[in-house]
């Protein structure tokens, strides 16, 4: 009987120990599926966040460089022009017109080849002759504002002054051209250059208005009936090497040479495989 009790015993301890053993074994399984999950789950967000983290320090910085500046109208203009496209572009360009004797004779030039240019109006001579300015916006020739007065004294004494004198012309260019009528297209009097115009470029950027001077000319304002020949040659100095060219003509009364240079002028643009834009 004694042995009887005692193989029950032993059998009870015995199932004790397997059920204590299978218990541990089972906890032991829980805890490490718990730590795989865990390992697991913290492998896949860690690195994402990582990543994220990592693209946010790397990205600020660069959002912060990258975030466009308030940039004058007139820096993407610029780009505009002279960024290098593989062609070659040439912008030809009139101020201080129109004039009588001058200014049909370029528009007839322009006509004969086809080319549109710009003119960069002075309102006082718009004035005397309205016909003409209408008559380069009907053949499709673009029309820039060069200020009421053209009178360097004046219009450069205060950034005001010079702001009035451009308005007075866009007026007049309304005036004549209709209230549709609208340019944003200035050119300085002289050109915008130098650290004591920075003001009225500011301010003319500020009004919304563009302006543009030039890189390349045929020197026509550096003195009176300058031959057809100095005109050219000056002309082919200024080109060579350059893409894309805003050249500086005059069509004021005085110019002469210059409405009479304009074939050969077109003539040798085109030998160089130019073609023709206007600036607007
Ligand atoms: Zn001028």
């Amino acid at each position: 009987m004694n042995l009887e009790k005692r193989k029950k015993r032993k059998k009870r301890r015995t199932s004790r120990k397997i059920i204590k053993r299978r218990v541990l074994v089972l906890v032991v399984i829980v805890i490490l599926s718990c730590l795989i999950f865990h390992n697991n789950k913290a492998k896949k967000v860690l690195p994402a966040n990582a990543e994220n983290s990592l693209k946010k320090s790397v990205a600020t910085p660069k959002k912060v460089t990258l975030k466009p500046k308030l940039k004058p109208p007139t820096a993407d203009f610029y780009r505009l022009i002279y960024k290098s496209d593989g062609h070659k572009i040439a912008y030809l360009s009139f101020d201080d017109g129109p004039s009588a004797n001058n200014t049909p004779v370029i528009l007839k030039t322009l006509d004969k080849y086809n080319i549109k240019a710009t003119f960069f109006i002075v309102g006082n001579m718009a004035i005397k002759y309205p016909d003409l300015v209408k008559k380069e916006l009907a053949a499709g020739h673009s029309i820039g504002n060069h200020s009421y007065s053209h009178n360097y004294n004046y219009i450069y004494s205060n950034t005001n002054t010079f702001m009035s004198d451009i308005n007075k012309c866009d007026t007049i260019l309304k005036s004549i051209l209709g209230s549709n009528f609208s340019t944003k297209l200035v050119r300085f009097p002289g050109g915008s250059f130098g650290g004591k115009l920075k003001p009225f470029r500011e301010s003319l950027n500020s009004a919304g208005y563009n302006y543009v001077d030039w890189n390349d000319l045929t020197g026509d304002a550096e003195g009176q009936d300058i031959p057809v020949s100095k005109l050219l040659s000056n002309l082919k100095k200024n080109t060579e090497g350059k893409d894309h060219v805003v050249i500086l003509m005059h069509d004021f009364f005085t110019k002469s040479t210059t409405a009479q240079a304009l074939p050969q002028v077109i003539e040798y643009l085109k030998s160089q495989k130019y073609s023709f834009k206007t600036l607007n």
